[in-house]
């Protein structure tokens, strides 16, 4: 998915001078194909097309030794991607993967949060995003997953009946149906295990098989 057909109505429309329809559509992907029947200006036109040519051709590269785990290799050629004007955000994701690839995890961090921000397309910044939010959650060692753990805001004391006093709760608020309120509630006897959302209501998934129920995880050194 890197929405070729978009990146060139994106340029094809900065061109013209209308450089604001980028930034106040983040749906990029997603426009119509409005307008654009510009005057073939020789010089602005070629270059684009050249720094598109730049981008797709450096991207194949990248993508041929990534595919061999030729990591470092691929991670040149994408970042000469992701150099281009032409880049989506997407050469810039896959120079995070090399990175994280050769383990040098902060460097990843650093690509991803950059395509996070600049990306041109909002499902591209979106998934740089996430990619962004679970590496740096690797990085301090916490698990990435729904699994309830100690760093977890909103534990709370709670009198529940029948239950011991040393336990503090998690709450987690649903609808039924009928609009009506409800909460579900787990205790710290159940750290590491996996609550997640089904058709609105909280439900216990049993031991997180991100972190093994420990809460923590480490990257490979
Ligand atoms: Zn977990």
């Amino acid at each position: 998915m890197r929405g070729i057909p978009a990146i060139t109505l994106t340029l094809l429309l900065i061109s013209q001078g209308a450089s604001t329809f980028a930034q106040n559509n983040p749906e990029g992907e997603t426009t119509t194909t409005t307008t654009t029947t510009t005057e073939a200006k020789g010089a602005p036109q070629a270059k684009e097309i050249s720094d598109q040519k730049t981008r797709s051709d450096e991207f194949a590269l990248g993508s041929k030794f990534y595919q061999t785990k030729k990591f470092a290799e691929a991670l040149k050629h994408f970042q000469k991607a992701a150099a281009t004007q032409a880049d989506d955000g997407e050469a810039r994701i896959m120079a995070g993967y090399c990175y994280y690839s050769l383990k040098q995890y902060e460097k990843a961090l650093k690509e991803y949060t950059l395509a996070a921000d600049k990306g041109k397309l909002i499902s591209v910044r979106n998934k740089a995003q996430r990619l962004a939010q679970r590496l740096s959650s690797y990085l301090r060692g916490i698990c990435p997953g729904n699994c309830l753990k100690p760093s977890m805001p909103g534990w709370r004391k709670m009198n529940v009946p029948g239950k011991p006093d040393r336990l503090v709760w998690m709450v987690y608020p649903y609808l039924d149906p009928e609009g009506r309120g409800g909460s579900e509630f787990w205790s710290n006897d159940h750290m590491g295990e996996v609550i997640e959302y089904v058709n609105g209501r909280p439900i216990n998934k049993g031991v997180c098989p991100i972190c093994n129920g420990t809460g923590k995880v480490s990257l490979p050194k």
